[in-house]
């Protein structure tokens, strides 16, 4: 009989690799600071990627060679201390370890009794409480805050359209439904309505004020016209944290109208849930905890690595509802891993997934939620910081109200008056210029037809000179800029 497996022939050569491996992570951690935020993938990397299908393989020690030479260099920087793009997680040193520990063990929190579920199930009724959510509530960890919009919008179609959508599909609806949800909205929540049948049609973006929050009476009155014309109000989804300013909506207020309206509420908290850990910001989310649903991420201002997310809900049934499936095959015994009585398949979609809840519950038991929280009120003091000296800079100008950890500003010549659409010109340039040196990485967003360079505090790497730095590199590439338009 042939004989093989895919263990190393040699086991102390594999020690020395891995070791070396895991020494070379420690340093690249350790010296992040030293380098660049970003670095584009030089084509002679992209070329050396683009291989034919590798039939026989090379080993592990060259794998690992073409990794230091091609793939760590170039990764979206995000946990640079200057990688302030879109929504960015560091992740944590400690996380490192617990990956190692994970993949070691290679666990799957399925359908068994083992500590991949019972930790996730702990973690959950951690951050109930911690949201000041009702004990006797239920939640999954996802791949992130996409994911667990999804699931709290599956919760809550299935609460609210009146039939049994998991037996007849939305083909058997009765007539067309709305959820509201604010112009500030992530798109994850248009895309989990395409997802769940409910159709983009069906989600009323409604306005929002000065401050990137819903309005109400915008919303009230969007309520009373579909009802008036026959469409069913199903759910408002309210933003704890919008993904472009950091708005945060008047969570008590929508809760009120929920419970008035007979919606079903939902929070997107993918990052802004986390203020709630911090005694000084959790005001800013009061209502937060009236929500039938509750998304956030642990990736992003939690800093554990990528990916996990969850969904919190008020009880059990309102995820079985729409996850449940039975199979004999993943049926209850009363003895040995088989016997989990609350297997996670039930749920949510996924059947095989990784443990993560294990980097989850290792990073929470090492620094405790109250550092969590310390860490989110040292990037909205950032954030402020930087907001100041927007404020004293004639040529900067600050393009939203800085709603917790984010800022969007522009860079206006004081040369020259210039259009919008030249504005938006000279500071997208800047944006690149920026970026390709490697100084720091804003990402951009578009507010009132105005191009506007947007940096997400999130780091817990961020040190006030970073911040400076970056504010000087700024005023350096529009003065130059000017300089090269007039030449
Ligand atoms: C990041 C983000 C999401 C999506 O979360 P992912 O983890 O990227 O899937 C949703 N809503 C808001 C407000 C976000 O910032």
């Amino acid at each position: 009989m042939w004989e093989e497996n895919l263990d190393p022939k040699d086991w102390e050569e594999y020690r020395a690799l891995a070791h070396r491996t895991l020494d070379d992570m420690v340093e690249h951690l350790r010296t992040i600071r030293d380098k660049p935020a970003w670095k584009a993938m030089p084509e002679s990397s992209r070329t050396a990627l683009d291989t034919a299908v590798p039939w026989e393989g090379t080993g592990l020690e060259s794998v690992v060679d073409e990794f230091r030479r091609h793939v760590e260099p170039y990764g979206i920087g995000n946990p640079h201390p200057r990688f302030w793009g879109w929504v960015p997680g560091s992740g944590t040193a400690g996380g490192i370890v617990a990956e190692i520990l994970k993949a070691g063990i290679n666990t799957v929190p399925a359908a068994f009794d083992e500590f991949g579920r019972l930790l996730e199930q702990q973690i959950v009724s951690w951050m109930l409480e911690a949201f000041g959510m009702p004990a006797e509530g239920s939640g999954i960890l996802v791949s992130g805050g996409s994911v667990a919009n999804f699931i709290g919008l599956a919760a809550a179609r299935d609460a609210q359209v009146g039939f049994d959508v998991r037996e007849q599909g939305m083909l058997a609806s009765a007539g067309p439904v709305a959820i509201y949800a604010s112009a500030a909205t992530h798109n994850s929540i248009d895309k989990a309505a395409q997802l769940l049948g409910l159709g983009r049609k069906s989600i009323r973006h409604i306005d929002v004020d000065s401050d990137y929050r819903i309005r109400l009476d915008e919303l009230r009155a969007a309520i009373r016209d579909d009802r008036r014309a026959g469409v069913r109000p199903l759910i408002v989804v309210g933003n704890a944290g919008s993904v472009n300013t950091g708005s945060i909506d008047d969570l008590d207020s929508l809760a009120d109208i929920a419970a008035d309206e007979g919606l079903w509420m939902h929070v997107d908290g993918a990052f802004g849930a986390i203020a709630a850990l911090s005694p000084d910001l959790r005001s800013l989310l009061r209502g937060m905890e009236r929500a039938d649903s509750l998304a956030f991420d642990f990736h992003k201002w939690l800093h554990v690595q990528y990916s996990v997310g969850c969904t919190l809900v008020r009880s059990e049934h309102e995820l079985i509802r729409p996850f449940d499936v039975s199979a004999s095959y993943l049926s209850a015994i009363d003895r040995g891993p088989g016997a989990q009585p609350k297997p996670s398949f039930r749920y949510g979609p996924e059947l095989s997934r990784e443990a993560k809840s294990l980097k989850v519950w290792m990073s929470i038991r090492e620094h405790g939620l109250s550092k969590f929280g310390q860490m989110a009120e040292q990037n909205v003091e950032q954030a402020r910081y930087l907001g100041e000296v927007i404020n004293r800079e004639p040529r900067f100008e600050l393009l939203a109200p800085i709603g917790l950890n984010i800022v969007c500003l522009a860079y206006v010549p004081e040369c020259c008056p210039m259009s919008d659409e030249e504005l938006n010109a000279l500071n997208t340039e800047i944006l690149m210029r920026l970026q390709e040196q490697g100084t720091a990485v804003p990402s951009h967003t578009v507010l009132n037809g105005r191009f506007a360079i947007r940096i997400c505090f999130m780091s817990h790497r961020t040190v006030q000179e970073d911040i400076d730095l970056t504010v000087r590199e700024i005023l350096k590439l529009g003065r130059e800029l000017e300089r090269e338009q007039a030449a």
